[in-house]
């Protein structure tokens, strides 16, 4: 069954390497993330966004889809199953679909209505062995219909917020979802080591938008206190290229099954997830 982040986090912050969230958007993307996890022998994060849970039916569809998979499959690394960038009402409702994990996003809301929801929500997931992710915060880009100009935390805020009885925080340290633009200036470490400092080591941070960020730039974050990095337009762009390539090869005319068609892009999440995971230092490390 799923497990907390919680352990798996703190075993790689501890460890100095980080463990990846692969957002999933339907079934074969889990089976492909789950399969390459056991694989590698490393701790995963499943990663739901509000709206690819509406896309699969809803949260305790994707719950009992994800359950089943991890027990057909005989998969026993350590996997986290985790609402991406909830709001309030979504973070209950995944506590009650049977999530182990969850983030509350309230970096779009007013500080003090993010605290008090980040306190609360705290108090709930500590009493169900659920870790909380939360954030401060915007970070740019276009996810989950979220968008922001590339924006910086503020380092006291994630002091405050990390005080509330969370397990791990986000926060924006030129970091973008989705696609890079050219002229991105890249990470700021000085912010990110101004954060690592107003938060402490006991609460390990998060980068999103880990699609695009030159591998040089993930590890030096993952060395300053990272220890999990979301993926998710990655995967998509990978299962996209190989589908795309099947049709256009013209192999879909014998090969119009959903298990033939679907088969390259599978193999291409798998290796885009395998890559990752050697990248954050995963491997071996359930
Ligand atoms: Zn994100």
């Amino acid at each position: 069954m799923f497990v907390s982040a919680q352990e798996m986090i703190k075993k790689a912050a501890n460890g100095g390497y980080a463990v990846g969230q692969f957002n999933i958007d339907n079934l074969e993307w889990t089976k492909a993330i789950l399969l390459t996890a056991q694989e590698q022998n490393s701790p995963v994060i499943l990663g739901v966004g509000p709206r690819a849970a509406v896309f699969m039916g809803g949260y305790r569809t994707v719950a009992r889809m994800a359950a089943g998979l991890m027990e057909d499959l005989e998969i026993t690394v350590p996997v986290a199953l985790h609402l991406d960038h909830g709001n309030f009402e979504a973070a209950k409702a995944c506590i009650k679909a049977g999530f182990s994990s969850v983030m509350y996003d309230g970096s779009k809301d007013a500080f003090d209505v993010n605290v008090e929801n980040t306190k609360n929500l705290a108090f709930v997931c500590s009493m169900y062995g659920i870790s909380l992710e939360a954030e401060v915060g915007a970070i740019g880009g276009a996810e989950e219909g979220i968008v922001a100009e590339g924006e910086f935390a503020d380092p006291e805020q994630c002091r405050i917020i990390s005080q509330l009885g969370i397990t791990m925080l986000a926060a924006g340290i030129g970091n973008i979802h989705g696609q890079y633009p050219e002229n991105w200036p890249g990470l700021s470490f000085d912010t990110l080591e101004q954060i690592r400092k107003a938060v402490g080591k006991e609460i390990p941070l998060v980068l999103h938008g880990g699609t695009g960020i030159p591998d040089d730039q993930v590890r030096k974050a993952i060395s300053m206190g990272v220890a999990k990095v979301n993926v998710n337009t990655e995967c998509m762009l990978a299962f996209q290229k190989a589908l795309h390539d099947y049709i256009m090869a013209g192999k879909d005319v014998k090969g119009f099954t959903p298990f033939e068609m679907f088969a390259p892009g599978l193999e291409a999440i798998r290796q885009t997830v395998r890559e990752k995971m050697e990248l954050f230092g995963s491997v071996g490390m359930a």
